[in-house]
């Protein structure tokens, strides 16, 4: 291969495609950099004079960091001519072409920064495609052009009739054309092509351009039929419901929205009503949805109506992210609809966001930066000025109450649509279940019962278990011996289809037990209820149906998630069970029974959203019954039925349970009501970090006391899960009214705390988990 841009032999003349950089009459000798380090400022340096010219805010630069003689990479955050005052490093390369951030982005990543106490290039360097930042999506292609009469020989050689028509064919062109394009528009090879380059009559050079992938590629070749689907005439109460964000849309400006409406009540359709109208307006959109619910099923619906939709799922490669990336910046996408990170999508012309089931806690990241994607989002559309619409069937609290206090508008729907009834949802006491003899079951005699009729009339089941596995608790009942991981302070679950002891959170696996490793009894018991036991129970009721199960074992596999959902939807499976994967955003209008094995699991979890997880799981999986023409029937079995948060679940009632919820939170000045900050000190020395923890809480009371800021110190104290993954941990929260006196105090704090080289800590911002 020849090098990219130079002039080497006949057939390998050089064109850049690129124009020269334009003439600035104010080069920038210095800029701004970050890193992606938790480090909270910008570094200075110098630029170089002939890299002046590219140097540009939201690029890369190489350039030396610290002492080390290693390069580093930083992000350009400013560009300018004022020189500092000390002596400051110059950088060495200008690392992109483009910007990869606009100053939109670039204003939210450093809001990122500020809020969620991290490192401004850490957060751009999580925001950035991995191939955005390289060279993925792209591919090495050739380019011909013809050469102008003057850079032609000057006695013209003879032509082929092949090579006279691909001259034809360049004539009119005024942009260089890919080799191999050409050569099948002619109808001809590439060697008619590279003969032409031979005799001096057309130029050749390589560069690099972007592969479309194949879901866009498709999009781009059914321009002339875009299959657009009509929108479904809205009905009362989705009017209502519209009006004042179609409104927001015509005015412009941030406008924050939250559409509470029932399962099944016709959210969507005011969402994509919505993002037509921002189109009609020449903008664009971002739609959030939880990674679950990105199946082609939603996918389609979007695309249905919305013409060129790029979408941005866990599982795309490197290539395809960077090229919906480069999409997205270009204007060519209209709507971009993912998880999480689709709150980042480059659009230049944003006009309106959508977060679709905006309490699920998967929009919140567990790993820095730790960031919730709606509250980014509500930031961005703040920063863009553009509306932004919530929508759930159980708001988190937190936006409930942000709602009911101004700082956004509720908006409701009540009903279903075309007055299909809510569920009936029936509560079984499994305290007064009819015990069968011998093994405990898992589902009661009750369930079953329903399961038979609601099988026989031809419908399906669907059955949540939040807990995977076969037996979730292995004990020895001579000793008491409660098997462990060996990392961690958890006990293992036994997987039957790994044959293995697995711990849930760090993965660790050891063989299954037959022998005490304490006492050396060999009467190991294996208790508790998981989805693989549940899934050999349900085979050995129903013999003549298909049972299939779905969570993260059985659904490890890309696709396998979509191809169980189209079985299901097909009619080909008959019981559908499994963890929360089945709980959301399902549409199966054939579902007649929705069946709760274990209402309680997560109830006593020590955390205080622990109440509002279940609420929400059990009013979510109630949801997905009754949602076509024949009625559904949820039967919850539990053993606390006069727990609040289900039986307002069963009463489909979220404003009850919110109002009761929001007083609890009230009087213990949890969040909504106080903002939190939870930090986490971990070492694989227990001494260590129990002392690291002491001292920073300490900090934090001594530096609230002096400055008299009403920040609350709770802790520390060991974590829930006091080992994990071979380290011990502590936490503490911090909790204030205002937000800014929460930062104020840790910005203080922190700024000069250092552990030593044994500890590590974490800050948490509005934490989501609490273990
Ligand atoms: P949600 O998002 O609230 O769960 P959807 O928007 O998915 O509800 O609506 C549920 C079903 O009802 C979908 O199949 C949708 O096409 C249909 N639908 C929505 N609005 C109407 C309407 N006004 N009349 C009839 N059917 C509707
Ligand atoms: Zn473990």
């Amino acid at each position: 291969m020849a090098s990219e841009r130079g002039w080497t032999d006949p057939t390998e003349r050089s064109l850049p495609l690129a124009a020269l950089p334009r003439y600035s009459p104010r080069m920038n000798a210095f800029a701004e950099l970050v890193f992606d380090r938790p480090l909270d400022h910008a570094f200075s340096y110098s630029v170089p004079l002939e890299l002046q010219p590219q140097v540009a805010v939201g690029k890369r630069v190489r350039c030396q960091f610290g002492r080390g003689e290693k390069a580093s990479i930083g992000y350009v955050v400013a560009a300018h001519n004022t020189a500092p005052e000390r002596e400051v490093k110059p950088i060495d390369a200008v690392l992109d072409d483009e910007a990869l951030v606009d100053d939109q982005l670039l204003a939210l990543t450093r809001w990122m920064a500020d809020y969620y106490l991290c490192g401004w290039g850490q957060v751009l360097h999580a925001v950035v495609p991995a191939g955005v930042r390289g060279t993925a999506g792209t591919r090495n292609a050739s380019f011909v052009q013809l050469l102008p009469r003057e850079q032609q020989p000057t006695v013209l050689p003879g032509v082929t009739p092949r090579q006279k028509q691909l001259l034809d064919a360049l004539k009119d062109r005024t942009e260089p054309v890919e080799m191999a394009v050409l050569a099948k528009e002619v109808g001809c090879t590439t060697a008619v092509i590279n003969a032409l380059v031979l005799k001096g009559l057309i130029g050749k050079f390589h560069d690099r351009i972007e592969k479309l992938p194949a879901t866009l590629q498709a999009i781009e070749d059914a321009v002339e039929v875009p299959h657009l689907t009509e929108a479904i005439p809205m009905n009362a109460d989705q009017q209502a419901a519209y009006a004042p964000i179609r409104a927001a849309i015509a005015e412009g400006g941030f406008r924050p929205f939250l559409l509470h409406g029932v399962t099944g009540s016709g959210k969507t359709e005011i969402y994509l009503q919505a993002i037509q109208e921002v189109i009609r307006r020449g903008r664009e959109a971002i739609v959030l949805v939880p990674e679950i619910s990105l199946t082609p099923q939603t996918i389609e619906r979007f695309r249905g109506r919305c013409g060129r939709v790029a979408v941005l799922h866990s599982n795309l490669t490197e290539a395809e992210r960077a090229s919906y990336w480069r999409h997205a910046a270009t204007g060519r996408v209209q709507v971009v609809v993912g998880a999480r990170s689709a709150v980042f999508a480059p659009t230049r012309n944003l006009g309106l966001i959508v977060i679709d089931e905006e309490h699920e806690t998967s929009f919140k990241q567990e790993t820095t930066p730790r960031y919730h994607a709606r509250d980014v989002a509500l930031q961005r559309a703040k920063l863009a000025g553009v509306p932004i619409i919530l929508g759930s069937a159980t708001p988190g609290l937190e936006s409930w109450h942000a709602a009911h206090t101004g700082a956004s508008t509720l908006l409701q729907l009540p009903l279903r649509v075309a007055g299909r009834p809510m569920p009936a949802v029936q509560l079984i006491d499994m305290r007064h279940e009819p015990r069968s003899p011998g093994q405990p079951r898992a589902v009661g005699s009750t369930l079953e019962r329903h399961m038979r009729s609601a099988l026989a009339a031809k419908g399906q089941a669907i059955l949540l278990l939040n807990r995977r596995g076969f037996s979730t608790h292995i004990h020895c009942p001579t000793c008491g011996y409660v098997s462990q991981c060996l990392h961690c302070d958890l006990s293992l679950t036994f997987h039957r289809d790994r044959a293995a002891l697995v711990c849930h959170y760090c993965g660790w696996e050891t063989l299954p037990l037959t022998q005490c490793p304490k006492c050396e009894g060999t009467a190991i018991r294996y208790q508790g209820l998981g989805t693989e036991k549940l899934q050999a129970e349900l085979e050995r009721l129903f013999p003549q149906y298909v049972v299939q199960r779905m969570d993260s074992d059985t659904m490890t596999k890309s696709g396998s998630h979509q191809r169980v959902l189209e079985a299901f939807r097909a009619g080909s499976i008959h019981i559908l069970l499994g963890t929360q994967m089945i709980a959301k955003g399902l549409d199966f209008p054939n579902v007649t029974l929705v069946g709760v094995v274990n209402a309680d699991v997560g109830l006593n979890l020590p955390d205080f959203r622990a109440a509002e997880r279940t609420f929400q799981l059990l009013a979510q999986v109630a949801g997905r019954a009754g949602r076509g023409d024949k009625p559904g029937l949820v039967m919850v079995q539990t053993h606390t039925p006069d727990h609040p948060c289900i039986g307002f679940a069963a009463k489909h009632d979220y404003t009850a349970f919110a109002d009761l919820e929001l007083a609890f939170r009230r009087e213990h000045q949890y969040p909504p009501y106080q903002k939190m900050a939870r930090l986490i000190v971990r070492s694989e020395q227990q001494d260590a970090a129990y002392a690291f923890a002491t001292q920073l809480a300490g900090s934090f009371k001594t530096a609230t006391a002096r400055s008299q800021l009403a920040v609350r110190v709770l802790g520390p104290a060991e974590c829930p899960v006091f080992k994990l993954q071979d380290y011990y941990r502590f936490h503490f929260q911090l909790q204030a009214v205002e937000s800014a006196t929460l930062h104020r105090v840790l910005r203080e704090v922190l700024s000069v705390s250092k552990p030593t080289s044994a500890v590590e800590y974490q800050v948490d911002v509005d934490p989501y988990s609490m273990m």
